[in-house]
């Protein structure tokens, strides 16, 4: 604040005043698969390249097994693949070094993260001042909290459960993500077991529940044929 302003302003702004608050933001936005996070993460990234930011968008293990973030219905876009150890601090001041803006992140599939680089997230909003969008499963088949997804709960300024809902088998919201192993709904096992929601998909898949029906391991009736 310059001389002048101040002589314009003497009061201190109260406490809970925009001007307090300005700066950059961790935010989740979680939800069971098939409920549209990876669309809402490209359309995330291009609503703030629109105007004129730049940011760089990350994943781990996304459907397409390549470094993109591709959405169920057909979206996608070329992505930097996040591994146990990259820094996600060092990216971004190599793209500094480089002469890069970088005023934002993408961060897709976020829970597969380590709970390290979650900290390395906030880290860059805090001292960095990036913008930090993050979005993931939050809990695994299991139905318990993947480490990286309760780091963003217990450390996000924003948490945000995805309106888009999925249906269970019966018409109720789907919650919780069954592993389908052998047409079996299992609870043992590898907290991280890629595979896909198409039941052809090999011997495991995922199928999205109600809890009540996660709880019974009911799949629902069987497709005909
Ligand atoms: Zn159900």
């Amino acid at each position: 604040m310059t001389p002048d302003e101040s002589a314009l302003s003497p009061v201190y702004p109260a406490a809970g005043d925009r001007r307090l608050r300005d700066g950059a933001q961790l935010k989740f936005f979680y939800g069971p698969m098939d409920c549209g996070k990876s669309t809402l993460a490209l359309q995330m990234d291009y609503n703030h390249a629109r105007q004129g930011r730049r940011g760089l968008v990350l994943t781990r293990y996304d459907r397409s097994m390549g470094a993109r973030v591709s959405s169920r219905i057909g979206l996608s876009r070329e992505a930097i693949e996040v591994t146990d150890d990259l820094d996600l601090r060092d990216l971004v001041r190599e793209q500094w070094r480089d002469g890069q803006r970088v005023d934002y992140l993408i961060c897709d599939e976020a829970c597969f993260y380590t709970v390290a680089q979650i900290e390395q997230l906030v880290d860059l909003v805090d001292v960095h001042d990036v913008d930090v969008y993050a979005f993931g499963l939050a809990t695994d088949f299991r139905s318990e909290l993947f480490p990286a997804a309760r780091r963003l709960f217990e450390l996000a300024d924003e948490v945000t459960r995805l309106q888009v809902e999925v249906l269970c088998w019966c018409g109720r919201e789907g919650q919780l993500n069954g592993r389908i192993v052998g047409g079996q709904l299992t609870r043992e096992g590898e907290q991280v077991v890629i595979g896909d929601t198409a039941p052809d998909d090999g011997d495991t898949h995922y199928q999205v529940l109600c809890r009540r029906h996660y709880r019974a391991g009911d799949l629902g009736p069987r497709p005909v044929g």
